[in-house]
């Protein structure tokens, strides 16, 4: 083995170990505070339900433990076993060139989409079954799992043509054009996905004529924002967790509400998770996430322009000379590498998380925002006693009670 398939093959074995440690943090943290809700919540959350919820973020972080070994295993063992049988087989039934390249590609994401499989049925039929979050039928979540696949094979297939065609044509300059390319379909797809994407998955209906309606186009019209873009979405099918996102923009950009967020809070909370996904909207936090992910992408094209290059990552993993078999082992030596990153990633979504709820507070006042995150938070079940090192990796949002501290002025 060459020295830096070694290295990647202990980045992965260290990244997974991290997984694993930082789990066991966020476990041993939330088993230390079972026994109490914390002190700002004990009028809301009842130590019943806050038990209720260490118990769920306990199992849950146990079977992401047993998930962050599977994937170590399982990349090791492509990297290390399986892509030279893989090659072979695709060999034997392709020519060399592009045709070959790409379906060594779609024959890795059918495996790895295939092996990943029994994890995704265990999260959905028995973890969240069995804490009664669960709505969805096994021949509706097999449906899901089947349209998903097709559209990944009839929007990616033609890319990684278009890819491996470019980089033929122009072996020097190829990763810059698709870096652009790259770009500019991430950006269609942001105008594309809501309008006509998400509905293959989703019913998405106006928000009925009614006092809350007018309540909340009272609001839209305070922040400039079209009342169009707002709409119901039936999550009531497959979960019942409530939520809400803003999602896409110029003229494709839309507000969407879970029928469940709206079945459980009051209209004032209503307003307040209105107004913080405007605060999305007025602080350009879409705009700002689309330029890091373009500065990511630009970083990783560039490393894909050595990684299929001749010397690149199939010869360091001593296999044929193949850019689809090098883009195989490039995706699963990025999960180490990303994995790093991720406080980064995650505390620049967290500093957005405050923007907007600093903006709904001013729009709507702190009290109805407080009120909408307890209640979101006792009904996920989501644990107010994270551990600080797990949440700096891996929370997007900022842990609600400091959320909470921080709309009452406090932190
Ligand atoms: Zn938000």
């Amino acid at each position: 083995m060459t020295p830096l398939a070694m290295m990647i093959c202990a980045a992965i074995v260290v990244s997974t170990a991290l997984g694993v440690y930082l789990r066991l943090r966020q476990m041993a943290t939330v088993t230390c505070n079972r026994h109490a809700t914390p002190r700002d919540f004990a009028k809301e959350v009842t130590l019943e339900e806050h038990r209720r919820a260490a118990d769920y973020t306990l199992a849950r972080t146990r079977f992401s433990i047993f998930e962050t070994v599977y994937d170590g295993i399982l990349s090791l063992l492509w990297l290390l076993f399986w892509l030279a049988p893989l090659c072979n087989i695709i060999a034997q039934v392709t020519a060399p060139g592009l045709n070959r390249s790409v379906a060594l590609f779609v024959a890795f994401v059918a495996l790895a989409e295939l092996l990943a499989m029994p994890l995704s049925l265990a999260d959905t039929f028995w973890l969240e079954a069995r804490f009664g979050f669960n709505r969805q039928s096994l021949p509706s979540f097999l449906a899901d799992w089947l349209k998903a696949g097709a559209l990944q094979l009839a929007i990616g297939a033609p890319l990684l043509y278009a890819m491996f065609a470019l980089l033929r044509a122009a072996p020097d300059y190829w990763w810059l054009c698709a870096f652009v390319g790259f770009m500019a379909f991430i950006v269609a797809m942001m105008a594309v996905y809501p309008t006509f994407i998400a509905p293959l998955f989703n019913k998405f209906s106006p928000l009925p004529e009614d006092d809350l309606r007018q309540r909340l186009e009272a609001l839209l019209q305070k922040c400039g924002f079209e009342s169009r873009g707002l709409y119901v979405m039936d999550a009531s099918t497959r979960s019942a967790r409530g939520n809400a996102y803003f999602t896409g923009f110029g003229k494709a950009k839309r507000i969407v509400l879970f029928d469940t967020l709206l079945a459980k809070h009051t209209p004032e909370e209503i307003e307040s998770i209105l107004a913080h996904e405007l605060g999305h909207f007025k602080f350009g936090h879409i705009r700002q996430m689309l330029a890091m992910a373009a500065a990511l992408a630009f970083v990783g094209f560039a490393a894909l322009h050595w990684a299929l290059g001749p010397q690149g990552l199939s010869v360091v993993f001593s296999l044929p000379a193949d850019p689809g078999l090098a883009l195989i082992i490039a995706v699963l030596a990025k999960d180490p590498l990303m994995h790093i990153l991720s406080p980064l990633i995650a505390w620049r979504s967290r500093r957005a998380e405050f923007e907007a709820d600093d903006f709904a507070k001013r729009m709507v006042g702190k009290e109805p925002m407080i009120a909408a995150l307890t209640r979101l938070t006792r009904d996920n079940l989501a644990t107010l006693t994270p551990d600080r090192l797990y949440a700096l990796f891996y929370y997007s949002h900022p842990p609600v009670p400091v959320r909470v501290a921080h709309l009452r002025g406090e932190a």
